[in-house]
């Protein structure tokens, strides 16, 4: 849900004279101040590392879950070492492994690239029977008021289908990502309930997450899900959150300081989330 501060700054309508004149705008500043201390910012996208660092290898988890969890309830990411798929759910995370399992994590379990929010939906839209997932975004996409925010969403319904994939954990040397996705499992489930998490970011971050919706799945027994690749939607609804706020924090490790970040790789992201 957006904050609204707007009051104590904008409702001055009065002509102010000579000494006013300097005062109203130290109170308008001021008010608008408190505004911000009194109101938690929780419509902030807040994300660890860049994508194009992920492609390039950098998988040293350089922040906790547990840390993780203090900049949002709802989210998506990876474990150190690219050990599988993130979903964060109602402030519990889960991670969906090359076995196709979902497993709780632990607040001492680390991330090298991972995005949350304090999701708070601002909008809610019923899907049903989206053919596959082109379709499914492009319902989503018609909600959207700005292509130019980023969107959290949460989608709990029946999927008729729904196709995921996950990677297996590596070791070091780290191989770039397109290299692991090679031998990536994949999984498919048909009629099951479950939950797709996830972002729309806009066309601009390009290098830092990924353009475009980004969602994974969990099963509503939670035991399995994955990074989505197709779905049919019977039945669902979905929250979407509107984020006008992106925090990014990057990790101090020797990884990400050697990583080559100069190099486009939108073709790599292309075949490696697509
Ligand atoms: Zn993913």
């Amino acid at each position: 849900m957006r904050a609204s501060c707007l009051s104590a700054s904008s409702g001055i309508a009065i002509k102010p004279r000579r000494t006013f004149r300097l005062l109203i705008p130290l109170v308008a500043v001021l008010l608008a101040g408190g505004c911000v201390r009194q109101a938690p910012r929780r419509d902030v996208l807040f994300q660890v590392s860049t994508i194009n660092a992920l492609l390039a290898g950098v998988y040293d988890g350089d922040l906790t879950v547990g840390e993780l969890k203090q900049h949002g309830d709802l989210g998506i990411g990876t474990l150190e070492a690219v050990d599988g798929e993130m979903v964060v759910l109602a402030g519990k995370a889960w991670l969906i492994r090359a076995d196709g399992h979902a497993y709780r994590l632990a607040d001492s379990d680390r991330t090298p690239f991972a995005a949350v929010t304090f999701f708070e939906p601002d909008a809610t839209v019923q899907l049903n029977e989206t053919a596959d997932l082109a379709g499914l975004q492009s319902a989503l996409d018609a909600q959207l008021p700005n292509k130019n925010l980023f969107y959290a969403v949460r989608i709990d319904g029946e999927f008729a289908y729904a196709k995921t994939r996950s990677v297996p954990r590596q070791s070091k040397p780290y191989p770039p990502l397109a290299e692991v996705a090679k031998t990536q499992p994949v999984f498919e489930f048909r009629d099951v309930n479950g939950t797709l998490v996830g972002f729309r970011c806009p066309d601009f971050v390009e290098g830092v997450n990924v353009p475009g919706w980004h969602l994974h799945f969990l099963t509503a027994a939670r035991t399995a899900g994955g990074h989505l690749l197709d779905c049919r939607v019977n039945h669902a609804e979905a929250k979407i959150d509107e984020t006008p706020e992106f925090a990014l924090r990057l990790p101090l490790d020797d990884s990400f300081a050697r990583a080559d970040l100069a190099t486009k790789r939108a073709q790599e992201l292309n075949k490696v989330e697509k």
